[in-house]
């Protein structure tokens, strides 16, 4: 997706969503996605899942030991998590970074 002629980029079409979303920093497989957190409609586990390299991790101890699970296997269907599903869930008391869409991913570069 492109925005106009800046060459600004984004890889995922949610921008029609109006949720807040969260994640938890950075992927550590790929090293350049973000890992959102979604629950598991079937199982409602909270999971990071990274936008890049679609490698899910269960806990944040998954994400420290690199034990990821690839979401593409999983046919359960998942959503954003809510943060008061994050806050009862094992990332409760991990660093999550709420996304707005209205601060939606980088600085949009200043019009000269
Ligand atoms: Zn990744």
């Amino acid at each position: 997706m492109t925005f106009g002629s800046s060459g600004y980029r984004t890889d995922f079409g949610l921008l029609k969503s109006m949720l807040n979303r969260y994640h938890a920093g950075n992927c550590p497989s790929c090293r350049q996605g973000r890992l959102f957190l979604f629950r598991n409609l079937a199982t409602e586990d909270i999971y990071a899942h990274c936008e890049e390299c679609e490698w899910g991790y269960i806990t944040p101890g998954d994400i420290e030991a690199k034990s990821a699970f690839l979401t593409l296997l999983d046919d359960d269907d998942a959503e954003y998590a809510a943060i008061e599903e994050i806050s009862r869930s094992v990332w409760a008391n991990y660093t999550v970074i709420a996304l707005d869409d209205l601060g939606f991913g980088p600085a949009l570069p200043a019009s000269s």
